[in-house]
């Protein structure tokens, strides 16, 4: 009887070990909370740089013949 045990993978969120689980949908993360937490993060960051790019679109400038 081959007693093989799963091998342990860290969660890239929280860190926490735990065993690799073919089973486990949300691997390499420990539990669905850790995975949505990180792809949010992932989300997020991409949200900021578009976000950037519409305050400098968003930019007007003043002509100088509307001055005199
Ligand atoms: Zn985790």
């Amino acid at each position: 009887m081959a007693n093989k045990s799963p091998p342990m993978v860290t969660c890239p969120h929280c860190g926490k070990e735990h065993q690799w689980d073919t089973n486990n949908r949300f691997r390499p993360f420990c539990s669905e909370r850790c995975k949505l937490i990180d792809l949010g993060k992932w989300a997020n960051e991409e949200y900021r740089v578009e976000q950037r790019e519409q305050e400098s679109s968003e930019e007007t400038s003043i002509p100088d013949s509307f001055r005199s």
